[in-house]
């Protein structure tokens, strides 16, 4: 009997498995036609200036509209994006819907406004990652590089190619300003700092989430507001969700948060009635 019992087992096992392979085969399929038939969104959320309260810049985040499914989480499909390359693709659609949007909410709000585009680490690190079409398609469309930044993660500057490096320079050469995403949870190596330059580090939420209550996020906040500061750099802090967190961002001297207090991502068109109601 247990002789059964375990060969069941085992087929229980090798059935899940295997359903667990077809479904993910199934999404990789899915994502190719989402690339072939525009099933992704952008949303964006405001980054506050905390000082002043205005609006300084917008994070562009992806959403995929799966027919099915419904919104699928970008945790879930972007690392299966790069894992087969596709992430080269959908990469280049965020930079120019991206752009798009600035060209379009320039002309409409304040001129200074400023929206950042996440890119992975594959996309980074790819020759498919084409700088000098992005950089003609901002002219096309008329758009001063100012208004783009990028995200990236610390991983990518730990071991840094000398086409990272190069790829890097290009964008601080063309105006586009680089911000250090999820910062402070990667590899506190922190010499890339002085390799490369960057503008803005963008403290992980993990440190925010507990900041009322945990003397120690609160002190590595303002150890990283300190550093940055000294090193020329701005700091945005991510997942900013109560009062009391602002109040104590604004006490280490915080510039910039971005979180739910303020505004989750918004789709396109309700984040223009956002920038209309704090024009
Ligand atoms: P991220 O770049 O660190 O983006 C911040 C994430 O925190 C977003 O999740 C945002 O919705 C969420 N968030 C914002 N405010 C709050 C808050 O107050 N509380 C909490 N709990 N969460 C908040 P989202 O949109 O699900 O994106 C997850 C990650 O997926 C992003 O993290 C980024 O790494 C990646 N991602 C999103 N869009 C893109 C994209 O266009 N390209 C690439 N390569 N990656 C993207
Ligand atoms: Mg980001
Ligand atoms: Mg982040
Ligand atoms: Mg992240």
């Amino acid at each position: 009997a247990s002789k059964t019992a375990g060969r069941n087992r085992l087929s229980y096992f090798t059935r899940s498995l295997h359903d667990s392979a077809q479904r993910r085969l199934k999404l990789i399929n899915d994502l190719r036609v989402a690339v072939q038939h525009q099933q992704f969104e952008l949303y964006f959320q405001p980054v506050i200036n905390l000082a002043t309260r205005q609006i300084t810049k917008a994070e562009a985040l992806i959403r995929w509209n799966h027919p099915e499914r419904g919104m699928v989480s970008p945790a879930e499909f972007i690392p299966l994006a790069e894992e087969t390359g596709l992430i080269v693709e959908i990469g280049d659609w965020v930079f120019r819907e991206a752009a798009a949007k600035a060209k379009q909410w320039c002309d409409l709000f304040n001129t200074g406004f400023q929206i950042s585009v996440n890119i992975s680490p594959v996309q980074f690190q790819s020759d498919a990652l084409d700088i000098t079409e992005w950089l003609a398609y901002l002219k096309d469309l008329g758009v001063e590089e100012q208004h783009l930044s990028i995200e990236i993660t610390e991983g990518l500057l730990l071991n840094a190619s000398t086409d990272v490096t190069d790829k890097l320079l290009r964008f601080r050469d063309a105006g586009i300003q680089v911000a250090i995403d999820d910062f402070g949870v990667g590899y506190s190596a922190l010499s890339y700092l002085k390799r490369f330059d960057i503008d803005y580090l963008k403290i992980d939420q993990s440190f925010i989430r507990n900041l009322e209550t945990d003397q120690n996020d609160l002190a590595l906040s303002e150890a990283i507001v300190i550093m940055a500061h000294k090193l020329g750099l701005k700091v945005i802090a991510e997942g900013v969700e109560t009062e009391e967190q602002l109040r104590l961002l604004l006490e280490i001297g915080c510039d910039n948060g971005q979180g739910y207090l303020f505004s989750r991502p918004l789709p396109a068109a309700k984040f223009e009635d956002f920038l209309r109601k704090h024009d």
